[in-house]
């Protein structure tokens, strides 16, 4: 299917194409530095000086940056509010996410992991063209044991889950391993690219504890036996220390949130080598919509109050540790768009700007097992880049400071 995505002058494709005159930060560790990045059929051939080129994308004053990485997102979310949840059509959430996927693209992010929600059809219609938005890798839903953060049972009986099940979103309520091996076989069916599960409660589900570990040994070992049979990595909301660790000793890849972080915790991490994804900016976003009015059952708001500062010490404590983090933010939970302010709570916490723009690039790559092809600027690297006004030391309305975002060498977002 051929599909033209060509609005203005977005999609155009050039053939040499230098960005000129910035200061370049390739996510390779080195130190921000004026260059030049030479772009050739949409891969990076050179980052250097006397490059030369057809056309010249005119970087003064700005930063160059490799396409920058959202580990955890929900696209098909735009806020958590259950009453309009339920009063909105089924295949409404979808036509939002292709909003969601623009805005996400617009402030340079050109690759995401989908922390569930977002299925095949979402997927294949990024990757024909069809729809404009960052690189995307699919979790499709989340597993979750009964009364887990992904079981929508409510104390009156109804059920009520943020995400319905359809064709092509399985349902993901499992208990015990013969269920576990099913599910992770199905999602696998589905399209899945990573396998999502909670090894806790969480702050949104109203009958959980965050506190509390969920799934024993003999189900995430299967769990994550079959994900590696099918090539695909693990990610675990987990929150208490006894969900982070089961997920830690089994095998999984990444923790996100990893709220209770004790320093048995760091240590297994440390050990396996195992990925926090902070997602800093999603209790804060909780208690931005309660704060708004937007209706939350009452066990939520205490939940997000309750976890902000806990959450804090566990974050700090593990960039402390020297722990592996990659960025992420929830964005969905709130909204979309806002997502690089989740850069300056990382160095709020003691990371260093140049730090936090690594966890959103190599780092994020690296988690997300695609570094052969992306996270840096370096030759061979798919050109994805963003041209950001100012200093990368500058974290300050990253979004708004963002002035053009290629894929694949092609102009996709600003640059008027
Ligand atoms: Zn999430």
């Amino acid at each position: 299917m051929e599909v033209d995505r060509d609005e203005a002058s977005y999609g155009r494709s050039v053939t040499r194409t230098l960005f000129a005159g910035g200061v370049v930060f390739d996510g390779t560790g080195s130190a921000p530095a004026p260059a030049d990045v030479l772009v050739e059929d949409g891969l990076i051939l050179d980052v250097g000086t006397d490059l030369d080129a057809d056309e010249v994308v005119d970087c003064a004053d700005s930063t160059v940056l490799p396409g920058l990485i959202d580990s955890h997102v929900h696209v098909l979310f735009s806020g958590v509010n259950v009453l309009r949840m339920m009063q909105t059509p089924f295949s409404y959430p979808f036509y939002e996410a292709v909003h969601n996927l623009r805005t996400t693209l617009d402030i340079g992010i050109t690759t995401v992991r989908d922390a569930s929600g977002a299925d095949l059809g979402v997927a294949q219609a990024l990757r024909d063209g069809l729809i404009a938005g960052p690189r995307i890798q699919i979790s499709i839903s989340m597993i979750s044991q009964t009364g887990g953060h992904g079981d929508g049972w409510q104390p009156c009986g109804a059920v009520m889950p943020l995400l319905a099940d359809h064709p092509g979103r399985p349902p993901t309520i499992v208990d015990g391993a013969d269920e576990m091996r099913r599910v992770v076989r199905e999602l696998v069916r589905a399209g899945a690219d990573v396998i999502k599960v909670a090894t806790s409660g969480g702050v949104l589900s109203p009958r959980d504890d965050p506190r509390h570990g969920h799934f024993r040994d003999a189900e995430i070992a299967v769990l994550v036996e079959e994900a590696t049979s099918a090539g695909l990595f693990v990610m675990a909301h987990a929150q208490a220390a006894d969900g982070i660790k089961v997920a830690i000793r089994n095998g999984v890849r990444s923790i996100e949130h990893g709220i209770y972080l004790d320093d048995e915790a760091i240590e297994m991490m440390l050990a396996a080598g195992t990925w926090l994804v902070p997602t800093l900016s999603a209790p804060r976003a909780v208690l931005i919509m309660a704060d708004a009015g937007v209706p939350m059952p009452a066990a939520v708001i205490s939940k997000a109050r309750m976890v902000l500062e806990a959450h804090d010490d566990s974050v700090s404590r593990a960039i402390d540790a020297g722990v592996k983090i990659a960025m992420g933010t929830d964005s969905g939970v709130g909204p979309h768009g806002n997502n690089l302010d989740e850069l300056e709570l990382m160095t709020n916490l003691g990371m260093s700007p140049l730090e936090a723009w690594h966890a959103s690039t190599a780092s994020a790559a690296e988690l997300l097992g695609i570094d052969d092809e992306l996270g840096t600027l370096e030759p061979g690297k798919r050109a994805d880049v963003v041209v950001l006004g100012g200093s990368v030391s500058d974290l300050v309305d990253l979004g708004e400071r963002v002035r053009a975002v290629y894929q694949d060498g092609i102009l996709v977002a600003g640059g008027a």
